[in-house]
């Protein structure tokens, strides 16, 4: 799903996209002429291996999301920012990148988690 830059307004703008069993929504507003806020949720199932057993497990997500969007290069790094160059934002892009963040946290499987 993609999102012109110039179609944000600074009251914002609802999104919704799901990918697989996992499921982003909430809204974008114009945070400056640049950037661009993203306040939404990621929830659905993931699988992901045990960081203990190393066996598949469904991993259910409900992260809240908080992040910048620019339009082209942002300079400064005092925030998260996620940068797209060709005037768009891509929401599966971002997405994906939530999802591998996730996914590079440890979990456990509630085997494992019953066993601490
Ligand atoms: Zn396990």
């Amino acid at each position: 799903m993609l999102l012109s830059f110039k179609k944000i307004p600074s009251s914002g703008i609802n999104f919704k996209l799901n990918c697989e069993d996992v499921e982003f929504f909430g809204s974008v507003s114009k945070a400056s002429k640049d950037l661009v806020r993203c306040l939404g949720n990621i929830r659905g199932k993931i699988v992901c291996p045990c960081d203990r057993c190393a066996d598949d497990f469904v991993y259910e997500i409900d992260e809240k999301v908080d992040l910048f969007i620019s339009d082209g290069m942002y300079n400064r790094n005092f925030l998260e920012v996620i940068e797209f160059f060709d005037g768009s934002i891509d929401f599966d892009t971002i997405l994906k990148s939530e999802i591998e963040l996730i996914k590079s946290d440890y979990h456990y499987c509630p085997k494992c988690a019953d066993n601490k």
